[in-house]
């Protein structure tokens, strides 16, 4: 990690205390309420709590600080996706896609097209550029993909899409502020589920987009106001929460899988592996230049959906679940719900476990 990720990591810790005043609690209050104490001219305070609430601002003062962008939190990374989407495009404009992508987002795009007059095109993301970025108004990546872990070139891809007018929005779900920051890559929009590590906690649906354009983040915020997609006080505050140890989970979810990833390549029973962090993976070489970590989690290849099964079953480390990023590693078959990969391919997501320990049951689980 960079120095200055190091130090917004430290200065995050200490953020409600540069401003608190003396009484003041040092762990963030949860505001439970829809009405402010309102007599008179409503200007300039908060008025109800569709639109305003302190706890929901102080997850946003920490998510910006980590972002260095002013970020707007949402009731769950789909609704900072359909905030995004609502908030750039209109009808007749065109709209870019990761063929790869997370399938809510795909399904998400389409629907949104076929409803609203908006031309959708899907991509993989291990080629996006080819075919350039003519007449989009929006360009979605997600780059490491869900769940192939291909990647596409960030700072490419944003000259391409400014070249013609259009807008770079950036998934970063899979690396948080942490591992990967597209805004300085040149991507416009970060959007992000905080559902996953930066909750970390697998009690919270949440999520947020970050912006420096000033005219968007305000059309953002209108139209989370006017849809009412607003974050509820107690995840901002249980995400507040998970936030103040992102640094610390991130940091070891991802030396346990640099660790794993190379292990699962010399074992025998599996077929095959994708990490960033391979040296021959595919992604090595970009995920070097524009990732500052290689991520946490591992997708490979088991026999057969049969001994992926059995592998997910047995291992006595892994919850079987869908989602990524909590305290516990999880894996998952991902064929299960359709998505184009082989039968036997697992996602594997490396929690927090002493990294020997977890090693130790994944193998004994693999043979
Ligand atoms: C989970 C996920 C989302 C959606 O987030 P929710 O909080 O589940 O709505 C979007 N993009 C990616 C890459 C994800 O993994």
């Amino acid at each position: 990690m960079s120095d200055s990720d190091l130090a917004r990591a430290a200065s995050l810790a200490h953020l409600r205390g540069a401003s608190a005043a003396k009484g003041d609690s040092v762990a963030p209050p949860l505001q439970l309420t829809s009405m402010f104490h309102l007599p008179g001219d409503p200007a300039g305070v908060r008025q109800y709590g569709r639109a305003d609430n302190a706890t929901v601002e102080e997850l946003e003062r920490a998510l910006s600080h980590l972002e260095d962008a002013p970020a707007l939190a949402f009731p769950s990374g789909m609704a900072a996706i359909t905030a995004v989407l609502a908030s750039t495009l209109l009808a007749g404009d065109r709209l870019l896609v990761p063929a790869d992508g997370y399938y809510a987002a795909r399904e998400l795009c389409g629907w949104f097209a076929s409803r609203f007059g908006i031309e959708v095109d899907y991509r993989p993301t291990r080629s996006f550029e080819q075919g350039g970025f003519d007449g989009y108004r929006v360009v979605l990546v997600e780059s490491p993909s869900n769940p192939g872990l291909d990647v596409c070139d960030l700072r490419a891809v944003a000259a391409g899409a400014h070249a013609s007018g259009g807008l770079l929005v950036a998934d970063n779900t899979l690396m948080t502020p942490f591992g990967q920051r597209p805004l300085e890559l040149g991507a416009d929009v970060v959007v992000a589920s905080d559902t996953k590590a930066p909750n970390g906690h697998s009690d919270v649906v949440l999520g947020h987009v970050a912006t420096r354009d000033g005219e968007l983040w305000e059309t953002l915020r209108r139209w989370r106001k006017l849809s009412g997609s607003i974050a509820g006080p107690f995840e901002a505050w249980l995400a507040l929460r998970g936030l103040a140890t992102l640094e610390l989970r991130f940091a070891r979810m991802c030396e346990s899988a640099a660790v794993i990833a190379p292990r699962l390549v010399a074992s025998s029973t599996v077929k095959s592996v994708r990490f960033p962090g391979l040296p021959t993976d595919p992604s090595h070489a970009l995920a070097s230049r524009q990732m500052r970590r290689f991520g946490f989690v591992i997708s490979m290849t088991l026999d057969s959906a049969g001994a992926a099964e059995r592998f997910i079953e047995r291992c006595s480390l892994l919850e079987p679940a869908t989602s990524f990023g909590g305290v516990h590693s999880t894996a998952e078959r991902r064929a299960r719900w359709g998505d184009a990969v082989d039968p036997g391919f697992v996602r594997l997501s490396i929690g927090c476990e002493p990294t020997e320990e977890l090693w130790t049951a994944l193998s004994a689980a693999l043979a």
